[in-house]
């Protein structure tokens, strides 16, 4: 047993000093790749239910690495988010979003809201204000049609400085959403405290829509509290027209999912909104 024991540790150490080394190894490939402008944004429609029409897109990070190709970001934004390159991937994400966002109001195509992701360590820096408002003002791009989605867990920690921040970035004129709602340690209070505009129910309570009763429950539940409360509701993962006609009869006010597109690269993005508007 003893023999045993040591086997396992050393089999232990080993792994653990490939982790270790294959996550500094990460961490170095991702700090180059920030600099040599390998990460791409892909966008998402975002759909008005009651129009079938696309109003927004979510801003989707991936890492077009030269030897593996794309990587999603489950694999790189834990990372980032442990060593802090966060706020290099996510004021890259963010200037490179409302970039994208100026050419197409320049384009003359209908104006859109884009959403773009903020990690908690990213959002609970005190300066998040100030680079919100400095890339706003570097690309022009337009504070209202900006909405920057934030997690349950960052809103949930340090409480009062988390209302400070909400209401700088409030003042700054972008929208707020909550995202991955339901799953985290929310209390519904902080719902009615901090100044938020929409709510993203989570994909894991639209899986069930529409055979599972007690999903279909909840999301339509957050749907009638969100809209009580002055949220517009969006419902993350809608993959099938069961699911979006039981949210069509919440009234819940919009969608995102593979039933409408998967996140495409801009140009793929420009092409789906010109041909949902032409007449
Ligand atoms: P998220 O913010 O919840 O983003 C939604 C994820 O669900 C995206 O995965 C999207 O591709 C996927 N999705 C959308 N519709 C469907 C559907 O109908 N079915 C299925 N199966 N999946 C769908 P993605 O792009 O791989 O992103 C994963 C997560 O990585 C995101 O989850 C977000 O937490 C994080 N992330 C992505 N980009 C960024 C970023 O720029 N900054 C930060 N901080 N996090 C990011
Ligand atoms: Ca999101
Ligand atoms: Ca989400
Ligand atoms: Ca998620």
């Amino acid at each position: 047993a003893k023999q045993e024991g040591r086997g396992c540790f050393r089999y232990f150490t080993q792994n653990l000093t490939y982790a270790a080394r294959e996550r500094i190894d990460l961490e170095a490939r991702l700090h180059r790749a920030v600099e040599q402008d390998e990460l791409r944004v892909y966008f998402q429609p975002q759909v008005d239910i009651a129009t079938g029409r696309i109003v927004g897109a979510e801003a989707l990070v991936r890492w077009l690495d030269p030897k593996e190709g794309l990587i999603p970001p489950s694999r790189f934004i834990p990372v980032a988010e442990s060593t802090g390159l966060i706020a290099d991937v996510g004021e890259w994400v963010l200037r490179h979003t409302c970039l994208q966002g100026k050419k197409w109001i320049d384009a003359g195509l209908p104006p859109l809201t884009l959403a773009v992701n903020i990690s908690p360590r990213q959002f609970l820096r005190s300066d998040i204000g100030d680079t919100v408002a400095r890339i706003l003002q570097e690309t022009g791009f337009p504070p209202t049609c900006l909405e920057l989605e934030l997690t349950e867990s960052a809103l949930m920690e340090r409480e009062q400085d988390v209302v400070t921040l909400l209401n700088r970035l409030r003042d700054i004129g972008v929208r707020l959403a909550i995202d991955d709602f339901g799953t985290g340690y929310s209390s519904l209070t902080y719902l009615k405290r901090f100044p938020l505009d929409v709510l993203k129910i989570d994909k894991g309570f639209i899986d069930g829509i529409p055979h599972r009763k007690d999903d279909g429950a909840i999301a339509a539940a957050i749907v009638a509290m969100g809209q009580t409360l002055g949220f517009k509701v969006l419902a993350e993962g809608v993959e099938h027209e069961g699911q979006l006609a039981f949210l069509q009869s919440t009234g819940c006010n919009m969608y995102q999912g593979f039933l409408r597109s998967p996140p495409v690269p801009a140009d793929t993005f420009r092409e789906l909104l010109v041909h949902a508007h032409a007449p």
